[in-house]
């Protein structure tokens, strides 16, 4: 990925920038994610706060509390209802950004799928992803973060 990278919203009302390489990429295969995004698997970026600089427009932000215990703080545009980021709020210091809102995202290939538990049953995971039976706890994340800048991977 060429930096910094821009991105934004399908009717282009929010545009961000990126400045460094994001931690790790990941695809969710879990019921919320596909519900909430209407399609097969949710893709996820995670990057540094101070790495996503904001160019345009105020995405608004959908906040949602779990019956068990989770929380979703989403932002999106409310002019073409994209969603662009969330915001964790149990890890303030990363932003968990949609990469398919990158003007450029074809080189972002997931380090890791979780919830394999509930994917859908046409799916075949690509040879050399980390599979997951259920959510990455904290550790794999940082596992599979220092993987990826193990392998002085700037995608
Ligand atoms: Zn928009
Ligand atoms: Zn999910």
């Amino acid at each position: 990925m060429e930096l910094p990278a821009e991105g934004g919203c399908l009717c282009g009302e929010v545009r961000y920038r990126l400045l460094r390489p994001p931690l790790l990429v990941y695809a969710c295969h879990c019921t919320r994610c596909r519900r909430l995004t209407g399609t097969a698997f949710a893709m996820a970026t995670i990057m540094e706060t101070v790495a996503l600089e904001q160019v345009s427009g105020e995405p608004k932000l959908l906040a949602k509390d779990w019956p068990d215990g989770t929380q979703w703080c989403i932002r999106f545009c409310d002019r073409c209802g994209g969603q662009l980021w969330s915001e964790p709020p149990y890890a303030p210091d990363v932003r968990v950004l949609r990469p398919g809102t990158l003007d450029e995202h074809s080189g972002l290939i997931p380090d890791a799928h979780q919830w394999l538990s509930s994917a859908l049953p046409w799916l075949q995971i690509p040879a050399g992803a980390r599979s997951f039976d259920e959510q990455l706890t904290n550790e794999q994340i940082i596992e599979l973060i220092q993987a990826r800048q193990a392998r002085g991977d700037e995608a």
